[in-house]
């Protein structure tokens, strides 16, 4: 979508820190890591946010969960644990209006967060 920045990174326009792609989804590490492992997982189609997932995302979503876990046992934090998380809307904190998940790990989460 025109003016999305991480549509923006999809097309190659901005460059990332590219950790995994595939067909339907690409991650990378985030800008500004909030713990040693912060990765951020899209889609490649552009969806604003949860608000906007209809029921035939449920496959690239459930997708995506898989991706985390592939992914995480790569970073080598499948034993020690990790988060995945998805800001939607302006009281989460949302900042980037393209859904994304962030896959965080590599210290010790507090909870509740925020
Ligand atoms: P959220 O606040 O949930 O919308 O998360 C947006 C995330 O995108 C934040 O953690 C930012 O640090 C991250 N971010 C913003 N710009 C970039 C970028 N160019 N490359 C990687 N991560 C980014
Ligand atoms: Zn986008």
């Amino acid at each position: 979508m025109e003016g999305c920045l991480f549509c923006s990174i999809i097309e190659g326009k901005i460059p990332c820190e590219k950790v995994y792609e595939d067909e339907m989804v690409l991650a990378f590490k985030d800008i500004n890591p909030e713990a040693p492992i912060h990765v951020l997982i899209i889609p490649k189609k552009h969806i604003n946010s949860i608000n906007d997932l209809e029921d035939k995302h449920e496959n690239l979503i459930g997708h995506i969960y898989t991706v985390c876990k592939k992914i995480a046992a790569e970073l080598g934090i499948a034993e020690s644990g990790y988060r995945v998380v998805t800001n939607c809307g302006a009281n989460a904190g949302q900042t980037v209006y393209h859904i994304h998940f962030h896959l965080l790990g590599g210290r010790n989460l507090n909870w509740p967060p925020g």
